[in-house]
């Protein structure tokens, strides 16, 4: 079946960011939500680049299977 949704995102680990803020402006999507120095969290938008991943020094960022739509609509707007 084709789809056009990632069959990945990136999920932060709350205990590993330090809300360096370098994953969200490395982003080109506009998919991470925070403030410098608290928790960073992924919305909606993340099409599973990876590119926040390669930026986090903390190992915080996981590539993550996204999950099926079990619990009705995901989405963000
Ligand atoms: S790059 Fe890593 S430590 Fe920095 S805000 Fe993103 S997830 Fe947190
Ligand atoms: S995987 Fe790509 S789209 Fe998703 S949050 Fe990270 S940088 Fe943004």
């Amino acid at each position: 079946m084709l789809t056009t949704k990632p069959d990945k995102v990136a999920l932060i680990l709350e205990d590993k960011c330090k809300g360096c803020h370098l994953c969200a402006k490395a982003c080109p999507f506009d998919a991470i939500d925070g403030e410098p120095k608290q928790l960073h969290k992924v919305n909606g938008n993340c099409r599973g680049c990876g590119l926040c991943q390669e930026k986090c020094k903390l190992n915080a960022v996981e590539m993550v299977p996204k999950k099926p739509d079990a619990a009705g609509h995901e989405e963000a707007m």
